[in-house]
């Protein structure tokens, strides 16, 4: 079977993990600061903290710059719910931005638009940009108008350790950005995440919603405010190290295995393909079927030919769940069409070209007998 995507876990990080397990020191300690530099030195960000996942680091990040009950934060129509989750946890109101419908991410002119439309009793208080599969949301046009409109800017990194946008690594744009190191994403430490900021008021408060609200003054704890713990181990923090230094390589052969996929699908009137751009880091490759497609009939073949592939991510305001939260627009046809004919293709840096090659005949020929 192709899988849409696979860890890639060598006898390396077996033996950072089992060295942590035979130092019996498992919680966050010296691996986590270790990996905490090796993340700093590779993102270039000021600071860098490893949290329990990506979700945790949404939330931290929110909770840090103190947004909460009578404030909104403008989030993308499509991403996973985790990005829109986090906001409504925090007891804020997530406000809807359709998506641009070749790079997934949030449409900067629809911001505006949310920002001078908006009537509700919330302020305002930040812009949350997801970079949708690594791809880079258009973060100059965005910090524009956040600074413009004093907000906030944080961004949903999930997918994009290791992408880049005019050489500078996203999540280092706003005042935080917020990693995750799910298996699905381009490193993993099985769970995990990071928050990363230039800001040292900030990053005093990151760590206090990481670790039970505690700070310490020589040594001697002492609880601020009441706060959770969102800790990542140092078993896992040993994996992220490792995975970490093949990260480079990984994306550039992603890359090649992504423009392989554009070389082979390009011509195919049936599907729309993603945008390309250079610093991307190739975490998912989601093309889009034609409307006249069903999708489900499509997975369903590709599955009996041994080729799994799966929706890309959710449109926020088609979930019925969120129905209750989601305040102002909730017209957003792009994401609504990318979550209903978006299809994920099989892509890790552990397959070959004649793998790409085997995936992309065999798609097309379904989409032309379908
Ligand atoms: C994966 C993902 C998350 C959640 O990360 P976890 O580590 O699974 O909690 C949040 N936002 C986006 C855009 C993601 O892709």
């Amino acid at each position: 079977m192709y899988k849409l995507s696979k860890p890639n876990i060598c006898e390396d990080e077996i033996n950072a993990v089992a060295d942590v397990l035979r130092s019996g020191n498992l919680v966050y300690g010296a691996k986590g600061r270790e990996f905490e530099s090796a993340l700093e030195r590779f993102t270039g960000s000021g600071s860098s903290r490893v949290v329990s996942s990506g979700t945790a680091a949404l939330y931290i990040a929110l909770k840090s710059l103190g947004i909460g009950e009578g404030d909104a934060v403008i989030v993308p129509g499509f991403t996973f719910p985790a990005t829109v989750n986090a906001v409504i946890v925090c007891g804020a109101v997530p406000i809807i931005c359709d998506v641009d419908p070749l790079t997934y991410c949030i449409d900067p002119v629809l911001i505006r638009q949310a920002i001078d439309s908006w009537q509700g009793q919330e302020k305002i208080k930040a812009v949350l940009p997801v970079h949708e599969f690594g791809y880079p949301a258009d973060m100059l046009k965005i910090l524009d108008i956040a600074s413009e409109h004093n907000l906030f800017v944080v961004e949903d990194a999930a997918c994009a350790i290791g992408s880049t946008l005019n050489g500078q690594h996203l999540g280092t744009f706003g005042d935080i950005g917020c990693f995750s190191f799910h298996p699905r994403k381009m490193l993993t430490t099985g769970e995990g995440g990071a928050v990363v900021s230039g800001n040292t008021d900030l990053v005093a408060k990151i760590e206090e919603f990481r670790n039970h609200g505690m700070t310490f003054q020589s040594g001697i704890a002492s609880f601020e405010r009441p706060a959770l713990n969102f800790r990542l181990s140092d078993i896992q923090s040993a994996m992220g190290v490792v995975q970490l230094g093949k990260i480079s390589q990984a994306i550039k052969s992603r890359s090649k295995l992504a423009s392989r996929y554009n070389d082979l699908l390009g011509d195919e009137a049936l599907l729309s393909l993603p945008s390309s751009i250079d610093g991307q880091n190739w975490q998912t490759f989601m093309v889009v079927l034609d409307d006249s497609l069903d999708r489900p009939t499509i997975i369903s073949h590709l599955r009996e030919s041994g080729i799994e592939t799966n929706l890309g991510a959710q449109s926020i305001v088609r979930m019925p769940s969120f129905e209750p939260y989601v305040l102002g627009n909730t017209e957003t046809p792009i994401s609504d069409r990318l979550y209903f004919q978006g299809l994920a293709l099989p892509l890790t840096e552990q397959y070959g070209v004649q793998d790409i090659d085997l995936i992309a005949t065999k798609l097309l020929t379904v989409l032309n007998s379908a």
